[in-house]
C-alpha cells in the first residue's frame, strides 16, 4: 500500500461522522459512487451523510441505499469525502458552510486536485473502477448493495462498456460485481436503456434542432422545450449519446438552456485523437478527452456562436 493509500485508509478508520459528496446534476457514476462508497462506511460502523446538491433522479432511485441521499448537510463531519467531481465549484452547494474535501476520489482529466488528499486517476473508466481498486485493502468490503452501485459507475461512464476507454481491468471488476450476485443486465437497462415518455417526446424537440457544419454536429434544447414536453429534468435526458451516435461527425456538441441567461454546454469528441476537454477548459469547463461539459453565461444564441466558433478553431489543431 502506498503512501496515499495508508493515509486515506488512516482517515477513513479515524472518522466516526463521514460526509460524501459529488457533483451537480449527478450521473450513474456520480450516485454510485457516493452510494457505494456511503453503504460501505455504514457498514463499518461510520454514521454517514450522502449529500448531492440536485438531489438524485427519479432514474436511479431503485440504486440500494438511494434514500440516504440529502441535498443539505446537517451537523458536524470529521470527515468529508468527494467523488467524482473534478472542482469544487461544481459540488453545487452541497458544501456551503463547511471546509474542502479531505479526500478528493476521481478520473477527471481536468481535477485540479482541490481535497487534501487526492486519490485521481485520469486513466480509469469511472470513479467507481477507482473504489473498486481500493475499498478492500481501506477495509471497506464490497457486498452486493455496494457492487450494485459500482457497477452502475461502470456501466454508465462506459456507456455499456463501449468507450474507446473500456480496459480489461474495467471488464474484470465488472466480472467481479457479477459474481457477488449482482443482475447487471436490469441495472443496466434501468441506467442507460429505459427512458421516460416525456424524455423521448423532449429528444424529439431536440433532434428537430439538428444542424451541421464542418465535421460539427450539435442540438438545442430550450426550456420552453422541456415545459412543451413535460421532461422536469434540467439536463438533454441523454439525448446527447443519439446526436453522438452520426457518422462522419468529429464533434457532437448539444446546448441546453437552463435559464434566459445560463446555457449547459455537452461535447463529445467522436474520432479518438480528438480531445474536447480542451474546448471546455476554454469556457472554465471541464471531464474527459472524448466527454466535456460546461456552464456558461449570456443569451442562447450569442453562447452558441462563441462554443462553434472555439470548437472550430480547436479542430484546426488537431492532426
Ligand atoms: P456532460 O456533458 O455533462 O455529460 O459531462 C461530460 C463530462 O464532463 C463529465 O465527466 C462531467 O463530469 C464533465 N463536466 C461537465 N460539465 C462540467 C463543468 N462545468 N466543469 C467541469 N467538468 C464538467
Ligand atoms: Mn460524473
Ligand atoms: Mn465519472
Amino acid at each position: 500500500m502506498n503512501d496515499l493509500q495508508g493515509k486515506i485508509k488512516e482517515k477513513i478508520q479515524a472518522a466516526t461522522r463521514i460526509l460524501v459528496t459529488s457533483h451537480i446534476r449527478p450521473d450513474g457514476d456520480a450516485i454510485g459512487s457516493s452510494l457505494a462508497l456511503a453503504l460501505a462506511l455504514i457498514d463499518a460502523g461510520k454514521q454517514v451523510q450522502v449529500v448531492l446538491s440536485d438531489g438524485i433522479p427519479a432514474s436511479f432511485k431503485h440504486l440500494p441505499g438511494s434514500e440516504l441521499v440529502r441535498t443539505k448537510a446537517e451537523g458536524d463531519f470529521d470527515l468529508i469525502i468527494c467523488v467524482d467531481c473534478s472542482d469544487l465549484k461544481r459540488v453545487g452547494k452541497a458544501l456551503n458552510g463547511y471546509r474542502s474535501p479531505d479526500i478528493v476520489i476521481d478520473h477527471h482529466l481536468t481535477n485540479g486536485s482541490f481535497g487534501t488528499l487526492n486519490l485521481i486517476d485520469p486513466a480509469a473508466v469511472a470513479t467507481a473502477s477507482v473504489l473498486i481498486r481500493h475499498m478492500q485493502s481501506w477495509d471497506l468490503p464490497i457486498t452486493a448493495p455496494v457492487g450494485a452501485n459500482l457497477i452502475t459507475g461502470l456501466v454508465t461512464d462506459t456507456l455499456g462498456f463501449r468507450t474507446s476507454n473500456t480496459t480489461p481491468e474495467a471488464l474484470r471488476q465488472a466480472a467481479d460485481i457479477l459474481e457477488l450476485g449482482v443482475d447487471m443486465s436490469t441495472l443496466y437497462f434501468r441506467s442507460l436503456v429505459r427512458h421516460t415518455f416525456q424524455a423521448v417526446k423532449y429528444w424529439g424537440v431536440g433532434l428537430s434542432s439538428l444542424q451541421r457544419t464542418d465535421g460539427i454536429i450539435w442540438a438545442t434544447l430550450t426550456v420552453a422545450d422541456r415545459k412543451a414536453s413535460g421532461y422536469t429534468g434540467n439536463d438533454d435526458a441523454d439525448l446527447i449519446s443519439i446526436v453522438s451516435s452520426i457518422d462522419e461527425a468529429d464533434i457532437a456538441i448539444m446546448f441546453v438552456e437552463q435559464s434566459k441567461n445560463r446555457t449547459k454546454v455537452s461535447w463529445r469528441g467522436l474520432k479518438p485523437e480528438i480531445d474536447v476537454s480542451r474546448v471546455a477548459c476554454q469556457f472554465d469547463g471541464g471531464g474527459h478527452k472524448a466527454a466535456a461539459g460546461a456552464e456558461l453565461s449570456g443569451s442562447l444564441a450569442e453562447i452558441q456562436e462563441t462554443v462553434l466558433a472555439a470548437t472550430r478553431a480547436s479542430l484546426q489543431f488537431t492532426e
